[in-house]
């Protein structure tokens, strides 16, 4: 049985549009409604959403750079009695959104947290795009930095599960281009403005993805759901093994370390692959 502070009040996860007012629930502002304050990623924007729901609530902001002092006070807040409810700038908050963190302070300060489901652009592209659903991973956001980023997509070039990621417009170009490069043309649905008015599911490969964003600068926001690895010939071949290598060694693994780890998780041979790393370092 869990254990919970019986003394404290709640923390609610409560999940806003992605782009549609229509889609707040009743619980979403029953919750907004009853809750003693508010902890928004941006008040600014939250604003807007209450005055639409023609609620008055304190706020508190709770984001990227104020997480640790801002995320103690709320569970104070909570310890002493206090309900409150955390919204992020649009969706679930805690998926690609400040959250994690609180969530994981008031488990540990056994304060009951609870969710309000509601809009996720993960759950709704995958939903629509076409791909197979039946198993997936989630990715998030690439790095940007780019040896990070190229490193982060050699590790799923076997990756057989479809794999969807978030991506920002002005990035989204590069990403693809790394995606080309990682995983050759694989088949993707680009879902972009979803629940909006623009809504649009461009299901195409990635090198046509790459040569129609070079034409049209992508706008707006997106999610990109990837075919996962259908055949053998795609898993990583060796020169995308040693480049793995190569990354992992820049990082500060020992070359034992890193051979071990690529040939275990990419099914290449690891006397190959050592030989080669080490020719590949005289
Ligand atoms: N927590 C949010 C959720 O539950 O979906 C995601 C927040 S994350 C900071 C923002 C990213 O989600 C965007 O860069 C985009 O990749 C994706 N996203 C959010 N709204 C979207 C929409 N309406 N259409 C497509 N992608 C969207």
């Amino acid at each position: 049985m869990e254990w919970t502070n019986d003394m404290s009040g709640t923390l609610y996860i409560v999940a806003t549009p992605i782009g549609n007012l229509g889609d707040i629930s009743n619980r979403c502002r029953k919750t907004l409604e009853s809750v003693d304050f508010i902890a928004a990623e941006d008040t600014r924007v939250t604003l807007k959403l209450l005055n639409h729901l023609d609620i008055k609530k304190p706020m508190v902001s709770y984001y990227e750079h104020n997480r640790a002092g801002s995320g103690q006070k709320i569970a104070d807040r909570i310890l002493a009695g206090e309900n409150c409810a955390l919204v992020t700038d649009a969706g679930t908050p805690a998926i690609s959104d400040p959250g994690e963190d609180i969530v994981k302070l008031c488990r540990s300060l056994a304060i009951p947290v609870t969710a309000i489901p509601g809009p996720c652009a993960i759950i709704d592209a995958l939903a629509i795009s076409g791909m197979p659903t039946q198993r997936f991973t989630f990715e998030g956001f690439l790095s940007t930095n780019g040896k990070n980023r190229r490193q982060h997509l050699l590790e799923l070039v076997g990756e057989k599960r479809t794999m969807v990621f978030y991506e920002a417009p002005h990035k989204l170009l590069k990403t693809l281009a790394d995606m080309l490069s990682a995983f050759g043309n694989r088949e993707l649905a680009l879902c972009r403005e979803l629940t909006k008015l623009h809504e649009e599911v461009r299901l195409t490969s990635l090198q046509e993805a790459v040569d129609y964003y070079t034409e049209n600068p992508p706008r707006g926001e997106f999610v990109l759901v990837i075919r996962g690895c259908t055949e053998p010939e795609e898993e990583m071949n060796m020169e995308q093994a040693l480049e793995l290598v190569a990354q992992l060694r820049s990082d500060g693994s020992s070359l034992k370390d890193a051979v071990k780890r690529v040939s275990s998780e990419h099914g290449i041979s690891k006397n190959d692959l050592y030989d080669a790393a080490v020719k590949s370092e005289d």
